[in-house]
């Protein structure tokens, strides 16, 4: 089964004169165990596309299907909780909430789930061992460096039994070794056997992706195994 489907999808942001068509017409699917790098320049529709397939924002047209549901035939309370279950969201600038230390910040949407308190710190610390962080489970996120912060948000996505993970240029601002990290502890989330879309600007990064689906103003116009993807990029200047 697959994990993740957009079928024909379309978005529009904005109408009349100042409509910006974002996306036009995507097909993706990607399947558990697998990880998808989505690449193009500032403005093609990366950022869209990840927002459509974590519910976060609808398709004008076309439909985005996880674990095989429609997120369109659902109501708000049943997309809050597939958010919240099933789908790990990683974004660029972390999105910690600064008043809540690292473990509460992973713990945050399993108590949000309904999970008993001690369960769901059980569960954070687990997910903080996996990044290798048990240590900082305590600081809040201005204590701790960005590398430190964008592990903790990666354990906060991969916490629970998340089956989709997904990850807009999560190293963006992180140095090279930092960087690496963090795609390795996803890599590993994947191979246990979720599906996950990681946007990147880097060739070098999306080597740690199956495939790269290339977006030009909305429209996917390659796609290749990620060894390819780093031959066709090195010869770019
Ligand atoms: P990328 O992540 O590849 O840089 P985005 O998906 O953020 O691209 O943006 C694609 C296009 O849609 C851009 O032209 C951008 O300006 C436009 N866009 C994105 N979000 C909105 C929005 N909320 N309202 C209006 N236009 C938007
Ligand atoms: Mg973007």
């Amino acid at each position: 089964m697959t994990v993740l489907q957009l079928r024909g999808v379309h978005r529009v942001h904005g109408s009349g004169e100042t409509a910006v068509h974002a996306l036009r017409g995507i097909d993706l699917t990607v399947a558990p165990g697998e990880l998808v790098a989505v690449m193009g320049s500032s403005g093609s529709g990366k950022s869209t596309l990840l927002t459509l397939a974590g519910g976060l924002d609808a398709p004008t047209r076309g439909e985005v299907l996880v674990e095989g549901r429609a997120l369109a035939g659902m109501n708000r309370a049943q997309l809050a909780e597939l958010r919240r279950r099933s789908i790990g969201y990683v974004f660029q600038n972390f999105n910690l909430l600064p008043s809540l230390t690292a473990a509460e910040n992973i713990a945050l949407p399993l108590e949000l789930d309904g999970l008993p308190v001690r369960r769901a710190r059980r569960l954070a610390l687990d997910a903080l061992a996996r990044v290798e962080l048990t240590d900082l489970a305590a600081r809040f996120p201005d204590q701790m460096s960005g590398g430190q912060q964008q592990r903790v948000a990666i354990a906060r996505a991969l916490v629970g039994q998340r089956r989709l993970v997904l990850a807009d240029e999560p190293t963006g601002a992180l140095d090279s070794q930092t960087a690496e990290t963090v795609l390795r502890l996803l890599r590993r989330q994947i191979d246990d056997g979720a599906a996950g879309v990681l946007v990147t600007h880097e060739a070098r990064h999306a080597g740690w992706a199956d495939r790269v689906v290339f977006l030009r103003d909305g429209v996917v116009v390659d796609s290749t195994g990620s060894s390819r993807a780093e031959d066709l990029l090195e010869v770019t200047p």
